[in-house]
């Protein structure tokens, strides 16, 4: 009675087109979810993501969820995950993707899913790494360990103060490092990311992670974009 009143005062709206829910619904409306652009990447083993990393990082499997095109559903989707604090769009799409991967070979021997981690400060604004719930759905379908600490981003590193900005920016944003312990061999590490765009972050993340003795890297994001 409450809940449905509350409802009546503060409809939900649709993440994606702002649109009033039924009460049948969470978070996206059919509608929404019909129109989204999967990339049905579970499909192909060499699928479009999974050849952004042919020659620069050795994975088991990649794939993302649906396409990410300026303007559209996905964009919206991705933007109240990252600014406007739904997390919840993470773990929904997390969830659907579980249906279509859990019977992929390779992803059964995961065992720990590791988010690409954000900077401390920019992780002290948000309150939250936007990737977290996504992966955290992953892993709970996978029977896997959520993991946020092994994969650490590297803060400013002194020795770089003579290269110039440009190219001290980018080895800022593309370096991490991992602090493995014995526990931490012979793992399958499942990397997610909200979007995939050059995958030179990825890619610096899994090489991190392939220091570790015995590591192999999977990869999964939410949105693939062209570029
Ligand atoms: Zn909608």
């Amino acid at each position: 009675m409450f809940k449905t009143l509350l409802n009546l005062l503060f409809p939900k709206v649709c993440s994606g087109c702002k649109g009033i829910l039924l009460e049948s619904e969470d978070v996206v409306c059919t509608h929404c979810r019909h129109d989204m652009p999967f990339t049905q990447h579970h499909l192909i083993e060499e699928n479009e993501t999974y050849k952004k990393f042919y020659g620069r990082l050795p994975v088991e499997h990649a794939s993302s969820v649906v396409y990410f095109h300026k303007q559209g559903i996905v964009q919206e989707l991705i933007h109240n995950l990252k600014y406007r604090g739904k997390q919840e769009i993470g773990s929904l799409i997390g969830k659907w993707y579980i249906e279509d991967i859990k019977n992929i070979e390779v992803l059964q021997s995961v065992t720990e899913v590791i988010p690409v981690p954000l900077h401390r400060k920019k992780l002290r604004q948000r309150g939250y790494n936007q990737v977290a719930d996504f992966g955290k759905a992953l892993a709970h379908g996978l029977g896997a360990d959520y993991n946020d600490d092994l994969l650490l981003r590297n803060t400013y590193n002194k020795t770089q103060t003579k290269k110039n900005i440009a190219a001290r920016a980018e080895i800022i944003n593309n370096s991490f490092d991992v602090t493995p312990t014995d526990h931490d061999k012979n793992k399958h590490f499942l990397l997610v990311d909200d979007v995939i765009t050059t995958g030179a972050t990825l890619e610096a993340c899994g090489r991190a992670l392939l220091k570790i003795p015995g590591a192999r890297v999977s990869i999964i994001t939410i949105a693939y974009a062209h570029i």
